[in-house]
């Protein structure tokens, strides 16, 4: 997560709109000079290191949550940590770049403030020189869907970072309920840290542990099932016709286990008409014929 730097929070320079939303904030009416401005991104819908992205709306629903919400630095919750607030939130799409799935790059940004004191002027000076850039965010969501098929993940049998059918398999999170914190994070130490995201266990949930567990292992069984008869009608096409063979290493994976059980023995008759099972002996009273031409030495 970068800060994008405002032209205005290089200069320090708060213009007449911006102060008047950083004083619906401020307990004391506040001065251009008084307060130092600079945008946060706060987060995206692009995929991360989890196989997990937001929606757009609930980078929207964030993107309210946000408004009023104090910057810490490193995740510490002591007071003189607290040191900017966002008083103000907007959902960008930057329409010449697109995600890893081919949509619209979107991006939250937060406008922040914090006052020039003398405490904050070391802050102000690593925020400007860029070695306070990477910033990191504290929300929950409600729900973690699953983008291939749409029921929440884990219900179903798609694995997070695997490929169904040339598409990568995420976890969308629905559901803004709270955005908590946002923090500077030092750089390089934590570089590239992300979003923290915290779902709304339900109580339900963790009951079935247990049974989940088990499920899991059946799930893995039924994949492995799945992946060996995906290659035995890969083969068997490979037998009956080559040509075949491109077209099918795409489709199987759309396919479900009857369609592919129905695949495989249609393959196999085809088969075992191409290339009847072949005797030595001819059968009861049958004469060999034999031809000397097969036998040179
Ligand atoms: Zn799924």
């Amino acid at each position: 997560m970068k800060i994008i730097k405002d032209g205005t929070a290089a200069g320090g320079v708060c213009t007449g709109e911006e102060l008047e939303a950083v004083n619906a904030f401020a307990r004391t009416e506040l001065k251009a000079g008084d307060v130092y401005i600079f945008s946060v991104l706060l987060c995206d819908n692009e995929v991360d290191r989890d196989f997990e992205r937001f929606s757009e709306s609930t980078l929207r629903e964030l993107g309210e949550l946000f408004v009023g919400v104090t910057g810490i630095c490193d995740h510490d919750w002591r007071s003189g940590n607290q040191v900017a607030r966002i008083y103000r939130t907007e959902l960008i799409t930057d329409k010449d770049r697109t995600t890893s799935y081919g949509s619209p790059y979107v991006y939250l940004k937060g406008y922040a403030y914090m006052l020039r004191t003398e405490s904050n002027a070391e802050l102000i000076a690593e925020i400007d020189g860029g070695i306070k850039r990477e910033t990191s965010v504290g929300c929950s969501v409600a729900r973690s869907v699953c983008s291939i098929c749409g029921e929440e993940i884990g219900a179903c049998s798609h694995v997070k970072g695997r490929q169904y059918g040339g598409k990568q398999c995420c976890a969308i999170l629905e559901g803004a309920v709270d955005a908590y914190e946002w923090s500077f994070v030092a750089v390089p130490a934590q570089r590239g840290a992300g979003v923290i995201k915290n779902f709304v266990e339900t109580e339900a949930g963790k009951s079935y542990a247990a049974e989940y567990e088990a499920l899991e292992k059946a799930a893995a069984l039924g994949r492995k099932y799945l992946c060996e008869l995906k290659a035995e009608v890969l083969r068997l096409c490979l037998v009956c016709d080559k040509s075949m063979h491109p077209a099918l290493e795409k489709s199987v994976d759309l396919m479900d286990e009857t369609a592919l059980c129905e695949l495989k023995s249609a393959l196999e008759k085809r088969a075992e008409k191409l290339y009847p099972p072949l005797t030595q002996l001819p059968g009861r009273g049958e004469v060999t014929k034999f031809c000397g031409d097969e036998y040179i030495i």
